[in-house]
């Protein structure tokens, strides 16, 4: 059994059924992404995962366990958004230690903990400011520090460098990849940009209206798309 399985999974809104039937596996340690037009589903299944929509049916499964009734802070897994959602009016530091803070840990072991995460995001200098005087890139960087200190089993990013500009998008997009594979982290990372999705990840999760149209490795899906949905979504990017 993977460390993450998602078994079979519906939702719908209404009438309207969004994710229709979406089965996936993911190994510890792996970063997959989820790519696929907008409005083809990718957040409602990230939302689903972390418990914050409910699915009509399917399963899911994390460490061997079956998470799909627990509630959202029980299900261990963290996330990252493409708007910050940092709190402005704290420093960097004191953004990193929030999740840590409410969870009455000694001072001492906080302390040691955010000079990690700040050294793995390289934020260091940063630390007694503001976060809103920081830049949309060193924010996305808090972001993540203070989704992993709280060790995860499993990260979900939407999108987290949608809103940054190319360079800055590509450089985070490489430090991303080697913090998450220093580290160890699972992740699921969804993108609507296939060039993204072919630098980063382990497998491409391709997501058409709904239902995984190929799952494969970059070069795979690049050399052997499955049907012409991924032949065009991925030719556009050649
Ligand atoms: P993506 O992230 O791939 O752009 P979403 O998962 O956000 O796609 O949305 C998939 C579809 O579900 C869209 O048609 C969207 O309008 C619809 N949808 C998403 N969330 C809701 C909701 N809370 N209520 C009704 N429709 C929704
Ligand atoms: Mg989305």
């Amino acid at each position: 059994m993977a460390y993450l399985e998602v078994e079979n999974l519906r939702v719908a809104f209404g009438q309207k059924e969004v994710l229709k039937g979406v089965s996936l596996a993911v190994e510890k340690g792996e970063l997959v992404t989820l790519l696929g037009p907008s409005g083809c589903g990718k957040s409602t299944l990230l939302r689903t995962i972390a418990g914050l929509e409910h699915p009509n049916s399917g399963k899911l499964l994390l460490d061997g366990q079956e998470i799909q009734d627990r509630a959202v802070k029980e299900r261990q897994i963290g996330m990252v958004f493409q708007s910050y959602a940092l709190f402005p009016n704290m420093t960097t530091y004191e953004n990193i230690a929030f999740g840590l803070r409410v969870k009455k840990i000694a001072k001492k072991e906080i302390e040691e903990k955010v000079q990690q995460m700040l050294a793995l995001v390289e934020l260091t200098e940063c630390q007694h400011q503001l976060v809103t005087s920081l830049s949309g890139g060193q924010q996305q960087r808090v972001a993540l520090a203070r989704a992993l200190i709280i060790e995860p089993k499993l990260l979900l990013l939407d999108e987290p460098l949608s809103a940054l500009d190319a360079r800055i998008r590509k450089q985070l997009q490489i430090k991303l990849r080697q913090i998450q594979q220093e580290l160890g982290m699972t992740m699921i990372f969804v993108t609507h940009d296939q060039e993204e999705a072919m630098r980063i990840s382990d497998r491409v999760h391709v997501l058409s209206a709904g239902e995984l149209a190929q799952v494969s490795t970059p070069y795979e899906l690049y050399t052997q798309p499955h049907n012409q949905f991924v032949a065009e979504f991925i030719g556009d990017y050649n």
